[in-house]
C-alpha cells in the first residue's frame, strides 16, 4: 500500500478535527467578516473618501480604513463598523490611514463622544471565535434587510 505523505497526513488530520469540532479556522471567518464589513461600508457611506473628499472611488483605489489602525485594535473593534470609513488607494495607504484627518473629521460627523468611546472601546477583550461568529450573522442580517 501507498503511504500518505506526512504532510499530507497532518493536513488531513487537523481538517477532521476541525469538522469534529464544527469549527471553521478563524482565518476563513476574517475574511468572510472583512467582506461583509466592506460591503457594509460601501453602502452605508458611499464611493467618497472619507479623509480628502476624492469622489467616485472604484476597483482597487474603493478602500475601506480604519480610524485607528487595525495592528492596534482587538477583536472587539477590528471589524466593527463604527470605526470603518471608505478611503481612496492614497490615504489608506500611502498616509497610513491619514489618521489625523480621519479622527478631525469622525469629531466633526458623530462628535467627540462618539470618538472618545471608540478609543476607550480598545480596552475591551472578547473571545475572537465566538465574537467574528456573532458579527457575522448580525452583519449577513443587515445586509439582507437593505
Ligand atoms: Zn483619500
Amino acid at each position: 500500500m501507498k503511504k500518505t505523505p506526512l504532510k499530507r497526513r497532518t493536513a488531513l488530520r487537523s481538517k477532521t478535527r476541525l469538522k469534529k469540532q464544527g469549527k471553521q479556522p478563524i482565518s476563513r471567518l476574517q475574511r468572510e467578516l472583512w467582506e461583509l464589513c466592506k460591503q457594509l461600508t460601501r453602502k452605508r457611506y458611499g464611493n467618497t473618501c472619507y479623509t480628502c473628499g476624492k469622489q467616485n472611488l472604484e476597483g482597487s483605489n474603493w478602500h475601506t480604513g480604519h480610524l485607528i489602525p487595525k495592528a492596534a485594535l482587538g477583536a472587539y473593534q477590528k471589524y466593527d463598523l463604527k470605526v470603518l470609513r471608505p478611503q481612496c488607494y492614497y490615504c489608506n495607504i500611502n498616509l497610513g490611514g491619514n489618521g489625523a484627518e480621519f479622527y478631525r473629521r469622525m469629531v466633526q460627523s458623530e462628535g467627540s463622544d462618539y470618538v472618545q468611546t471608540l478609543y476607550e472601546d480598545r480596552q475591551k477583550t472578547v473571545k475572537a471565535y465566538d465574537h467574528y461568529t456573532k458579527l457575522i450573522q448580525d452583519y449577513q442580517a443587515k445586509i439582507k434587510a437593505l
